[in-house]
């Protein structure tokens, strides 16, 4: 696989064929996505843009978070990954990537839709890296069901506890340890503005993170700290394949993009690396929308 910065046509650069129906349990893993994801293991070049830095990174073992994760090692960060437990297998490839890279990782399995589980993971961070200066919000739970009827409160609850909630929990417990320059990505969607009929609680939670993310950004920038958000489209990840879509829309997922395909989680490294780093050091309170051309507010 080329390099990011290698001049391609971005409407043949990935697969551009929908994906096979298939099903795992949720949250599913990388390793047994049919065909497997790209998530920059052999192309991401890094150029130091992220030197000494420190990151936490939630989601991190497979998909946008292992993406996020790779692309700030091969850039020169230390870095914290967060899974659930049973994800346990993808996150040791994820570090053992981190560590050829020679940085720190940091295995840190625990499930932020817990509050006092969310906070520890700050303090895991804080005292393993020697501080923090990248937060990266990417974990995130979506369960499709067609009827309103059908979507249990557990559900609803579950949704709101990962996607929000850990974010408000994880944010609160960092900012006493982030220095100016630190910055906080968030991770939300094509659906906090074109949501699915079938998707109503999460598409909420991903228009509150945008939410959310533009009001601390006002609050935070007083302090050097600056908060943006990536809003991805489609990308094949084990949260599609594992509830996130019915299985039998995966053979046209992703095509309904002008670009054509499903976006690969490694054309998602560079979004979550231009924001943490000073390059855009007058961004904060921005979207930035990575989903294939679909507009947007
Ligand atoms: P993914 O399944 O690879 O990543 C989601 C991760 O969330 C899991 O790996 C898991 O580690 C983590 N997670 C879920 N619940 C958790 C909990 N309670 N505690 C700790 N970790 C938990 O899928 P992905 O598509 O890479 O998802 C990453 C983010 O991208 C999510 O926020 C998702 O909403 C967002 N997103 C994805 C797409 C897409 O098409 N794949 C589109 C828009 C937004
Ligand atoms: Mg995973």
């Amino acid at each position: 696989m080329p390099d990011q910065f290698t001049f391609t046509d971005p409407t043949t650069r990935y697969r551009t064929d929908g994906f096979p129906e298939q099903s795992q349990d949720a949250p599913g893993l990388a390793q047994d996505l049919a065909p497997r994801a790209d998530h920059g293991e052999t192309s991401y070049r890094g150029t130091g843009r992220l030197t000494g830095r420190k990151a936490l990174v939630t989601g991190a073992d497979s998909g946008i978070g292992r993406a996020a994760a790779i692309a700030f090692a091969r850039e020169g960060a230390d870095v914290v990954l967060n899974y659930l437990p049973s994800e346990q297998s993808d996150a040791e490839q994820v570090a053992a990537l981190i560590e050829e890279a020679g940085r720190k990782a940091v295995l840190a399995p625990s499930d932020i839709a817990e509050e006092s589980a969310a906070r520890a993971l700050v303090h895991t961070a804080v005292d393993e890296l020697g501080g923090l200066d990248i937060v990266a919000n990417v974990a995130g739970r979506q369960t499709y069901v067609d009827d309103l009827a059908d979507v249990t409160s557990e559900q609803f609850d579950r949704t709101f506890k990962t996607n929000v909630y850990a974010l408000f929990w994880i944010v609160q417990e960092a900012l006493p340890h982030l220095p100016a320059g630190a910055t906080i990505i968030n991770t939300s969607s094509i659906q906090a503005y074109q949501p699915s009929p079938g998707l109503v609680d999460y598409a909420t939670t991903k228009a509150a993170i945008n939410t959310m993310s533009k009001a601390l950004a006002q609050q935070l920038a007083p302090k050097g700290i600056r908060v943006n958000v990536v809003a991805p489209g489609p990308f094949w990840t084990p949260l599609q394949a594992s509830g996130g879509q019915p299985t039998e829309a995966l053979p046209e997922f992703g095509q309904e993009t002008p670009l054509g395909r499903a976006g690969q989680p490694a054309e998602l490294g560079p979004a979550y690396v231009f924001l943490a780093s000073p390059e855009s050091s007058y961004v904060s309170g921005e979207t930035l929308n990575v989903n294939g051309g679909m507009p947007t507010p």
